[in-house]
């Protein structure tokens, strides 16, 4: 089979490019960030709303199955143009791969677990309303309506809602990877609301196993991709300390109100879709991410 990622280049979308050359599949890899080649991986830099590109288009419409990854991440995102990032990369990219890829050929679309707003006091279920709360879970939200357009014309999508993704080559962005820098600095670790508030975390490399399965098995509609067992902030903070083996200390401040207080995954429909739901050690997550960060440290000096 011949998979096209998009956004390969990025966090998730290396992970998912790793799996398939692991498994022997054939891979096209477009991000407009540059990569490098390897054996069985065609790469293709190029910004996906780059019109007229006749290789791109070729690309899609070739393609046994594709893994849209490529958007424009991060809730706390607030620089002045973000919402036109949002709106391009996000809604704009999304539209463009779907109409390019012909209905038959199945695609997983990169949504979000923000779009439902944070658990309502039991783990998130992929048949809830929607509850988007920022411009970012909003652009996701948009996105997820292009998806249903294609499901209704008798087109085949998936809409994957990954919960929070941890492990080697995590954005900077993100909590693990900024309290890993902070902690190893001897700085504070930036919190929000307050300990006490929890994540469902998924490690990079099963997020694309099960990215992988949904695309493999050509499934359709929403797939929550989550543990269902989330952890404190406090917890990941603790492995942040023992895995450092610095002592933290913590700054709390004001949560933004995109920024939901607990999230968890309902993993049911995850199960019935790929078989198998991911089980998060925390401690060997982390230390792997630790340590991939400081062999990418070195190799930059
Ligand atoms: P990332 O920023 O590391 O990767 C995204 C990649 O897409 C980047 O390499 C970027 O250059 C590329 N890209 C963006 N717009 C493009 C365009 N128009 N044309 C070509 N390339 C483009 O992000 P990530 O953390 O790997 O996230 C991947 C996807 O998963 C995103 O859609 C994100 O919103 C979603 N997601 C991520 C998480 C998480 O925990 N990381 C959670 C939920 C959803």
């Amino acid at each position: 089979m011949t998979y096209l990622v998009t956004g390969s280049a990025g966090f998730i979308g290396s992970a998912v490019v790793d799996e398939l050359l692991l498994r022997g599949e054939r891979v096209i890899g477009v991000d407009r960030r540059h990569q490098p080649a390897r054996p069985g991986l065609l790469v293709l830099t190029a910004d996906l709303l780059d019109r007229p590109d006749e290789l791109l288009d070729a690309a899609f419409a070739d393609a046994d199955a594709v893994v849209h990854l490529a958007g424009c991440p991060g809730v706390r995102d607030s620089a002045a143009d973000v919402e036109s990032r949002r709106r391009r990369d996000n809604v704009d990219a999304t539209a463009r791969v779907l109409a390019a890829v012909p209905d038959h050929v199945p695609v997983v679309v990169a949504s979000s677990s923000s779009v439902y707003g944070g658990t309502c006091g039991r783990p998130s279920r992929e048949t809830d309303v929607l509850a988007p709360r920022g411009g970012y879970a909003r652009s996701k939200a948009a996105a997820e309506a292009r998806c249903h357009q294609r499901l209704a014309s008798g087109g085949r999508v998936a809409i994957a809602r990954p919960f929070t993704v941890i492990g080697e080559g995590q954005r900077p962005d993100m909590a693990v990877a900024g309290w890993l820098g902070d902690a190893t600095a001897g700085r504070p670790l930036p919190v929000f609301g307050s300990l006490q508030r929890s994540r469902d975390l998924t490690d990079v490399r099963d997020a694309a196993r099960v990215l992988v399965a949904l695309a493999e098995r050509g499934v359709c509609g929403p797939v929550n991709v989550g543990t269902g067992r989330p952890h404190t902030l406090a917890e990941i903070v603790a492995t942040i300390a023992a895995v450092t083996g610095m002592t933290v200390r913590t700054e709390v401040t004001r949560a933004a109100d995109a920024d939901p207080a607990d999230t968890c995954a309902d993993t049911r429909r995850l199960r019935d879709a790929v078989g198998f739901v991911p089980r998060t050690d925390l401690a060997t997550v982390v230390a792997r991410q630790a340590a991939a960060s400081v062999s990418v440290g070195v190799r930059n000096r």
